[in-house]
């Protein structure tokens, strides 16, 4: 079997399984499997100038190789470029992406950065594949530095229509660069569809029946392969020992109480002030709630050097006051608002103990938190998922309560309709819910995409044709 080298922005910290999640325990899984070696920033910033060489560790047979940033880097390349543009356009929020010029040649100039640090550790027959937005030409980077690898990427986050991606600095150029790779995974149909468009429109793009993607005189297989989580392991954290001395203490502090809860990163893409006005609203045409029911809403600090971010907390602030000043009483908390990192193992308690799992993202790539929620409950009394439309898990989570995250009444509804949900109704769509996130788990997702890297056409051409090698040529990022 070829080695797997993985890159993406950050490497997770492989000491600490349960803390960091399905993802990195699914590419450590496959890493392990392989003998892997794991690239990426270190998370440290450093000032310009300042020479460290890469930091090789070994940990339970994954190399991970890790180098800092400069503060410019960060500024220009993560700030900027990645969390300022990427973000905000991939998530249809062009209104929020802010462009100044720096940016682009920073994004540009780090992925050149990691193409040369990365280099001297390949293996010819290494498999690679690059993660996310941030490392969208790093395949390009590498191809220029005579790499003929195979190379996969997969998008973990939305790819937005091709009429808002016009609107993109350079953004024939940013397509264009997928095309270096041999596989370009992302999350659904909707976002291999825009994909598909864009190409059509703007490189003359043409798909064939076995997902090949022809355009801008290149080609690449292109697939859907929604990421799941480590639902088992997940469940088992919701239901050991630990969970239900700590479940009992939460009874004792919520009371008799519906709880009602949603779990996020605090970033504009979650919908949180319209969902905290959707609580509201149910408080107010439903008086019955009041006293009853509890939001506890969990929205964990996230990139806070960009502007956007500093807005939506405080309004979210201004928000959860105004909520609990109108309907709170002295015996009574309305909303709970924790803007806080809570430890994995609390959230899959607070999940099972919750009669609703409120996910209302105005666009989300997947969203695990729902597939959480589901793998949590307790399959004799389980609570009820209400899912935005507009997140990517909606494709599959078909059972769940699906709501439009702009429309504040209908999310009202839905709640109301959640609170009171016969048990048999629940048990019904529990039993299907479980049933689709235990076979699309974290494990397959990665067997799939790394069995359609190993076995995609594109690559068998590659091997030292001259028309690939100038097909690689055209490839190369303009003004590096
Ligand atoms: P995104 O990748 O955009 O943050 P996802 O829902 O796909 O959204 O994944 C978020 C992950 O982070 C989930 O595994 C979730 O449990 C975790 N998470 C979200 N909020 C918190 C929080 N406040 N504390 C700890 N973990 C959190």
């Amino acid at each position: 079997m070829s080695r797997l080298v993985v890159v993406s922005n950050r490497v997770a910290d492989l000491t600490d399984p349960v803390q960091s999640g399905g993802l990195a325990v699914a590419v450590k899984e496959a890493l392990e499997a392989r003998g892997g070696l794991w690239f990426g920033w270190d998370g440290n910033t450093v000032p310009a100038g300042t020479r460290i060489p890469p930091k090789i560790t070994k940990v339970s047979g994954i190399t991970t190789v890790t180098l800092p940033l400069t503060q410019r880097d960060y500024r220009e390349y993560y700030l900027g470029f990645s969390n300022g543009v990427l973000w905000p356009m991939l998530h249809y929020r062009l209104d929020l992406v802010n462009f100044k010029s720096g940016y682009l040649k920073g994004y540009k100039r780090v992925n050149s950065k990691f193409a040369d640090a990365l280099s001297p550790f390949l293996k010819p027959d290494d498999i690679i594949w690059v993660h996310d937005f941030h490392l969208l030409p790093l395949g390009a980077e590498l191809r220029k530095r005579g790499c003929r690898q195979r190379i996969g990427f997969f998008l973990h986050i939305p790819f937005c229509p091709p009429e808002i991606l016009a609107a993109a600095p350079e953004n024939e150029w940013l397509v264009r660069t997928l095309f270096a790779y041999d596989l370009v995974g992302f999350q659904t149909r909707t976002d291999l569809d825009n994909f598909r468009r864009y190409v059509e429109v703007h490189g003359g793009g043409s798909t064939d029946s076995i997902g090949v993607t022809s355009a801008f005189g290149a080609k690449t297989a292109i697939g859907c392969f929604p990421i799941g989580i480590d639902t088992d392991a997940f469940r088992a954290m919701a239901t050991s020992p630990e969970a239900k001395a700590r479940i009992r203490d939460l009874r004792k502090r919520i009371l008799p109480r519906q709880l009602i809860i949603g779990v996020d990163r605090l970033d504009y893409s979650k919908g949180l002030p319209d969902r905290l006005r959707a609580y509201a609203r149910l408080l107010e045409i439903y008086p019955e709630n009041r006293k009853a029911v509890t939001f506890m809403q969990i929205a964990a600090p996230t990139r806070e050097d960009v502007e956007a971010y500093g807005d939506i907390r405080e309004e979210l602030e201004q928000l959860s006051g105004a909520i609990n000043g109108r309907f709170g009483d002295f015996d009574w908390t309305p909303l709970r608002y924790i803007h806080r990192h809570i430890p994995r193992k609390t959230l899959a308690v607070l999940f099972r103990e919750s009669q609703v799992g409120f996910v209302s993202p105005l666009r989300d790539g997947m969203n695990l938190v729902a597939k959480e929620y589901v793998a949590a409950q307790d399959g004799r009394n389980p609570g009820v998922l209400v899912l935005s439309k507009f997140a990517g898990a909606a494709e599959t989570l078909k059972e769940a309560l699906i709501v439009n995250p702009y429309d504040v009444d209908e999310m009202a509804e839905c709640l109301q309709k959640a609170l009171g949900m016969p048990l048999e109704e629940r048990k019904r769509r529990q039993k299907a819910l479980l049933a689709t996130i235990r076979k699309h788990d974290v494990h397959e997702w990665q067997e799939n995409f790394l069995n359609a890297l190993t076995n995609t056409p594109i690559a068998t051409d590659r091997d030292d044709s001259d028309a690939v090698r100038a097909r690689d040529a055209t490839l190369l990022p303009h003004g590096v």
